[in-house]
């Protein structure tokens, strides 16, 4: 494929954009070469400048669901700027789109609506500390909550007692109330409780990690955090920012059957656009300004095309009673398929996979978290990646990232795919 295009306009970009892109994981570093540009996309396509066209994996990180340009979608988006695009005041689509997420969502009985992941979890954290009057917070290793600096903290060797910054600029008193665990370890996560007893307000989890390639809970894991949090006064926030209306209408909540005290949701709800929310139980939510004592605030949220997008959205998966089945049907498609034909080219491999996130890591170990994710064989993924993008199918730049399955895929595609694998595992 020709991407003589996209390369010019990345360096353009490079002169006047850091690195030339607004969010690092697209501009290609794990996997070296320039970062496609996208000119448009329609369902389960994106078309480049060079006018290539890719199935789509990525499909804008997760929000995707339903395909790109997904007409009801548009079309709300398109009614509502024509009768203005934002007030800061409070309008009746928020109220609506409310009722049906907290109709959706078991647990919860207010929600309020935030611009991304990132604010989502960031707020839900705030909360957590001051409704419980405790600063410590847990978070797992292989996890991203977003950027704000409580979750900018890697593990040293093994999940440590106290974390240390991995960005320039989150400091260390900001750090030393992260504590990292391991994820798929409650023995771990018991020990760190043990050692700081009485002074952990929450813990924070992706309840299927999606950001350390896809790693699913082991069973019983996220009951026994459950139960942790209970006997310790613990609040448990479940970061379903990837598995949010994705898994189940009710996220990993429903799916698994396990109770989070606050829910963080980003991307899926405005089907493309900027939005993020979090939500609890009354008696946490009305602990939030103007009601209560913790500020949180926001002069685009709740925005009008972000709550018109986000609630055609909604109403969509909330009226299709197949839509979940069918979306892990095709994800369990997909993973037979490249399964066999990455055994059939004997190129070692591992897939994991719940409902429609997906990933392949190169190594034949079991994945169930960021050190044995970072198990795999980079390289073999550099070549993966690029293989793929020549065949026409885009995947993430990175091997922790997950491939996310939606609805616009047919099986055309998904056998498009398979034969893809096959062709790349050949020079792998
Ligand atoms: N939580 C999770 C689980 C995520 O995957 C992401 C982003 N991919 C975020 C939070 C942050 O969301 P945003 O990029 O919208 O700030």
């Amino acid at each position: 494929m020709i991407y003589k295009r996209s390369s010019a306009l990345f360096a353009e970009a490079e002169k006047v954009i850091p690195g030339g892109v607004n969010s690092p994981v697209r501009a290609f570093k794990g996997v070296g070469g320039t970062p496609i540009f996208i000119k448009e996309a329609k369902g389960a396509y994106l078309y480049d400048e060079d006018g290539n066209r890719l199935v789509d994996y990525i499909n804008s990180w997760g929000p995707m669901i339903l395909g790109h340009a997904h007409k009801p979608v548009v079309d709300a988006v398109i009614e509502k700027a024509k009768k203005g695009t934002s007030f800061g005041t409070p309008t009746e689509i928020e109220t609506k789109i409310a009722e049906l997420a907290v109709s959706m969502v078991p647990n919860i009985d207010k929600i309020r609506f935030v611009n991304s992941g990132t604010e989502a979890c960031m707020s839900a954290v705030r909360l957590a500390r001051g409704f419980t009057g405790k600063d410590k917070i847990i978070k797992f290793a292989g996890c991203y909550h977003g950027h704000s600096d409580s979750f900018l903290i890697q593990a040293g060797s093994g999940a440590s007692t106290f974390g240390t910054p991995n960005s320039p600029g989150v400091t260390q008193g900001t750090a030393k109330d992260t504590l990292l665990a391991r994820y798929n370890d409650i023995e771990n996560v018991k020990e760190i409780i043990e050692a700081n007893k009485n002074e952990i307000a929450c813990i924070i989890i992706e309840p299927v990690a999606g950001n350390m390639g896809c790693v699913p809970p082991k069973e019983g894991f996220l009951e026994g955090l459950r139960a942790l949090c209970d006997t310790h006064n613990i609040l448990l926030i479940f970061d379903e920012v990837m598995t949010g209306f994705r898994l189940a209408k009710g996220g990993a909540q429903e799916l698994f059957g396990v109770k989070a005290d606050l829910v963080c949701f980003g991307k899926v709800i405005g089907g493309g656009l900027p939005v993020g929310a979090f939500a609890a139980r009354n008696e946490i939510m009305n602990y939030l300004a103007p009601l209560g004592p913790v500020y949180q605030a926001g002069t685009l949220s709740g925005n009008p095309l972000a709550m018109a997008a986000g609630l055609a959205m909604l109403t969509e998966l909330n009226s299709d009673a197949q839509i979940f089945n069918r979306l892990a049907e095709k994800t369990e498609y997909l993973h037979q398929g490249i399964a066999k034909v990455l055994n059939e080219n004997k190129v070692v491999h591992t897939i994991n996979r719940t409902g429609s996130m997906i990933s392949v890591h190169f190594d034949d170990r079991e994945v169930v978290d960021f050190d044995t994710a970072a198990n795999g064989n980079n390289d073999t993924f550099k070549t993966f990646f690029h293989g793929m993008l020549n065949q026409g199918v885009y995947i993430a730049p990175s091997a922790f990232e997950t491939w996310f399955i939606t609805d616009a895929l047919t099986y055309e595609d998904l056998d498009f795919t398979i034969n893809a694998v096959n062709e790349v595992a050949k020079t792998l």
